[in-house]
């Protein structure tokens, strides 16, 4: 029996279990999926133990993603984001830490035919959402604009970003009628029905990835599909981060319908 687990506090709403545990149902896996809650104080011990116990892999959420860049030996991507989402233990020195967040809005993208490389591409937001998709968006060949409430924020983050600019979100209108790819990554849009994006700039050539998913069916995906550009929901991203975390501890494909249907059954 292999265990994976999410360590993070509190846990207790989180659509991972049902994903994976569909993905090991799917492919005949004699596995399962715990969720863990230690005190803030514990994590390096949470890992360890994690490690002295054989648990195959560990997702790793708010508040612990960046403690846990200084525990595990973090993979380049990781460590340029500054967070870990995924340790694997599978080899035999320290752990090694992943981050499938920055994976996983490319993979959401391109699943939805979206092109990355050369596209100019608008990231709102530079939280912890934020820095992920704009590094992994760069790597993957794109012109990236970071806009921030906070604008400062934008600008720190753009010098660590290959080839991006940092921006207010009074900016927005003009990046955005520019550009090929739109990227909410503020948690606008979570509580009501509001967008950090002007509805007059989106334009039919956009795609636009929406990272919030509850609502699934956000203002900004609406005014997307109005103006007639291609929309992808935030369960997108949130699925693929968990296929490439699958990917990583398994090494075989995910069963990513079966994934898809257990997180939608549940949103
Ligand atoms: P975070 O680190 O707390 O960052 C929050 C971001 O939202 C900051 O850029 C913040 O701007 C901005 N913001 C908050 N309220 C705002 C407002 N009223 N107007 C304009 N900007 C505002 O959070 P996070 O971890 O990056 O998460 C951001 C969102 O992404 C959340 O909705 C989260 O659920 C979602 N998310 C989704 C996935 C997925 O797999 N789909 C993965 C990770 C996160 P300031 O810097 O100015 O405060």
């Amino acid at each position: 029996m292999d265990v994976y687990g999410l360590l993070g506090n509190p846990v207790g709403h989180s659509l991972s279990p049902p994903m994976h545990e569909a993905a090991y149902d799917e492919l005949g896996l004699e596995a399962r999926y715990v969720t863990f809650e230690p005190d803030e104080d514990d994590i390096e011990d949470a890992i360890a133990g994690a490690d002295a116990l054989g648990i195959a892999g560990l997702n790793v959420t708010i508040p612990f993603k960046q403690d846990a860049l200084e525990i595990v030996a973090p993979e380049d991507l990781a460590a340029r984001i500054g967070a870990v989402n995924t340790i694997d233990f599978s080899g035999s020195g320290p752990p090694t830490g992943y981050n499938t967040d920055a994976v996983g809005a490319l993979r959401a993208l391109r699943d939805h035919d979206v092109t990355i490389q050369d596209a100019r591409a608008v990231v709102v937001g530079a939280g912890g959402a934020g820095r992920a998709i704009a590094f992994g968006l760069a790597d993957a060949g794109a012109t990236v604009a970071i806009a921030n409430r906070t604008e400062s924020k934008a600008h720190t983050l753009a010098e660590e970003v290959p080839r991006a600019t940092g921006h207010g979100l009074g900016d927005l209108e003009r990046l955005v009628a520019n550009a090929d790819v739109v990227v909410n990554a503020t948690s606008v849009g979570m509580e009501s029905d509001a967008t950090p994006v002007p509805a007059d700039a989106l334009h039919e050539e956009l795609a636009v990835l929406d990272a919030v998913y509850s609502p699934l069916e956000t203002r900004l995906l609406r005014d997307a599909a109005d103006a007639g550009a291609t929309t992808v929901d935030g369960a997108w991203m949130l699925l693929y981060q968990g296929v490439e975390a699958f990917e990583i501890w398994t090494g075989r494909d995910a069963p990513v319908d079966a994934m898809n249907n257990a997180l939608r059954s549940r949103l």
